[in-house]
């Protein structure tokens, strides 16, 4: 049977179904449905490849993108909202058993390419045992598992990752200058993805390396990254920098693939096409005599969903069909409900027959209900199944309770401690399930320099000195009466942290399992380049319970500052700052969140 007429008869299917909306969807859907399914396996019978994974343009999806994780040990500014993201409940991310149940699923259904992706798919817990699990699928026609990864913890588990099935890694580095990875990622670690490149290098033949370029940060170093590709097998791809959800993207911030061969033809007039592989997503040229290749992946001014061949599963288990649109469908949610894998492959049918030819022009990317780029690779209101593809679908239970209340709960933003009547109370967390919550928060005290080297540096200063020493030496007496400041003040945090539910009416009492408080002096420049001074403390906060501990964690910061402050007040008292407190991140509740920029 031609592809035509699987999709003819498929497209028949679903007129039938929006028929029978219109007068008896009750009594007629389930009759309808099982008629899809049978259509569907009647299909299938003719073909190794499902008609489930062609859309209504012929396109062949045999590329699966699976993300393991929302979490990521780097905060990328162009992936990740700055003020950070919600994170999805743990119960609600795919267990192992369900991505390899997925996996199998599209593997038998004509799935050749599997690549494991995130949030950093390296932090997920049990990676190498899913890694040997998709391996097992090669006899069902896989051929190969590829990883996309920020390589920043990856070079000594790299071996292992490999022996268990990994064949193909991309490793995301978007420059070669220490400061300019802290701005770009906000965090510090360019040394430690340089040496997973070299460990890629030595036990795989080629390695990807994904440059997302950015005007005026990154762009100057172009000609670097080709250079690279000298002597070493890789393959350069430069990104086009992507408007998602919360990253700020701007037209002038995005530099055309077209400008960036300019440039590099400038310096190598030898600049040649390669071949590109099949259905990839850059376009390959090479620097005659080089080992490795350099090319662009140009989604925003020269898109390839022509050959677009992908399909993505978030970390919590909706299908994507397309990078650029919002709409999704929870397989996790069928599979909770008991559904069989021809109930799931119809449902991913159904999503892929509403892909769209192409993707709209980048002004209109939708970047207020897509998910940022860190959770597509989350959490957002879910569009059901019944709204993306067809109006008969009945969008399952779970799926409508979902719904409710996130429309209820953004329609109508509700203070938990508050009763009906308005009256303070405590929250009933009666019927909560136990479970292992943990929250950082972190917050500054700013002092003055004599209050900043008393608290940094040692005893005791000798007469001969000077008479400024012995200012102030005096002074350093005079602070120090009490003792060590930053010693009492972690002290004092962690009793803070334990005391949460004696202070602040509400907050339930916790059995706190671990208080860890670091206090760290810092210099920094303002803006107007004067130096400050100020006392970091930071506080993580854990315990098995049924509500969150940010308050804890909170409290012990705020409790830490004030204990400087009183430590040092016989010196600073007018000139002291305390500031910048929040809540960095927590874990283990419905709400799981983590910030982008820590402000310290
Ligand atoms: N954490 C892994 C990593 O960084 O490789 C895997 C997930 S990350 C979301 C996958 C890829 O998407 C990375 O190569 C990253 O550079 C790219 N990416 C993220 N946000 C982007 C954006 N706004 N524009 C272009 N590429 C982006
Ligand atoms: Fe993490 Fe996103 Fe950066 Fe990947 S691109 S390392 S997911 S922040």
């Amino acid at each position: 049977m031609s592809t035509t007429t699987r999709l003819a008869l498929r497209r028949l299917c679903t007129s039938k179904f929006t028929r029978g909306f219109h007068t008896t969807l009750t009594r007629s859907s389930a009759k309808l449905r099982a008629q899809v399914r049978e259509k569907i396996a009647e299909i299938d019978g003719t073909s190794p490849f499902s008609s489930a994974l062609i859309d209504s343009f012929r396109r062949r999806h045999d590329y699966l993108r699976i993300s393991l994780t929302e979490r990521c040990n780097l905060r990328c500014f162009y992936c990740m909202p700055s003020e950070g993201i919600e994170l999805s409940p743990s119960e609600n991310i795919l267990t192992n058993e369900e991505i390899l149940r997925l996996a199998g699923l599209f593997v038998r259904s004509g799935v050749t390419k599997i690549r494991l992706t995130g949030g950093e798919p390296t932090v997920r817990k049990g990676i190498s045992e899913i890694i040997a699990g998709i391996n097992e699928l090669r006899p069902y026609g896989l051929k190969s598992i590829g990883m996309t990864s920020n390589g920043l913890s990856l070079h000594r588990r790299l071996p292992e990752l490999i022996a268990n099935g990994l064949t193909h890694l991309n490793l995301s580095l978007d420059t070669l200058d220490e400061f300019r990875f802290e701005i770009m990622t906000r965090r510090r670690g360019l040394h430690a993805v340089l040496r997973t490149l070299d460990a890629a290098l030595a036990s795989l033949p080629f390695v990807k390396l994904n440059v997302v370029v950015v005007k005026g940060l990154n762009d100057s170093e172009v000609l670097d990254f080709v250079e690279m590709t000298k002597d070493k097998p890789i393959s350069v791809r430069f990104i086009e920098f992507m408007p998602f959800t919360g990253n700020k993207w701007d037209v002038k911030k995005m530099v055309p693939s077209s400008e960036l061969l300019r440039v590099i033809s400038d310096r190598h007039s030898d600049v040649v096409r390669a071949p590109d592989e099949l259905n990839d997503t850059a376009r390959t040229w090479k620097i005659p005599g080089y080992v490795g290749n350099f090319g662009f992946i140009s989604s925003m001014s020269d898109h390839f969903c022509a050959t677009c061949n992908r399909l993505r599963i978030t970390a919590d288990g909706q299908i994507k069909v397309c990078l650029f649109d919002a709409k999704e469908v929870s397989l996790r949610d069928q599979m909770r409900q008991g559904a069989t894998d021809s109930e799931l492959l119809e449902t991913i049918g159904h999503a892929v027959l509403g892909k769209q030819e192409k993707h709209v022009g980048m002004q209109d990317i939708d970047v207020t209900t897509n998910r940022p780029m860190i959770l597509i690779g989350g959490r957002r209101p879910h569009t059901t199944l019944y709204q993306l593809i067809s109006p008969i679908f009945i969008p399952p239970p779970h799926t409508r309770t979902l719904q409710r209340r996130f429309n209820s709960s953004s329609a109508n933003p509700r203070l938990s401690h508050l009763d009906d009547a308005g009256r303070a109370s405590m929250v009933d967390v009666d019927n909560k399930v136990p479970t292992k919550r943990t929250a950082t928060a972190s917050g500054r005290i700013f002092v003055p320099q004599i209050a900043y080297k008393l608290v940094t540096s040692t005893y005791p200063v000798s007469e001969d000195e000077g008479s400024a020493a012995i200012a102030s030496h005096a002074a350093a007496s005079k602070a120090r009466r009490k003792g060590d400041a930053l010693t009492v003040a972690h002290l004092a945090a962690i009793m803070g942290a334990k005391k949460t539910s004696d202070l602040i009416p509400l907050c339930h009492p916790l059995a706190l399992s671990n208080i860890s408080v670091v206090l760290s002096p810092e210099v920094s420049a303002s803006g107007s380049d004067a130096q400050r001074y100020s006392i970091v403390c930071r506080a993580t906060v854990s315990c098995e319970g049924k509500t969150g501990v940010e308050m804890e964690a909170l409290t012990a910061v705020s409790v830490g500052l004030l204990t400087v402050w009183d430590m040092l007040k016989a010196v600073a008292g007018k000139e002291m700052e305390i500031g910048e407190i929040i809540v960095e991140e927590k874990t283990g509740g419905t709400h799981d969140f983590i910030r982008a920029e820590k402000k310290m």
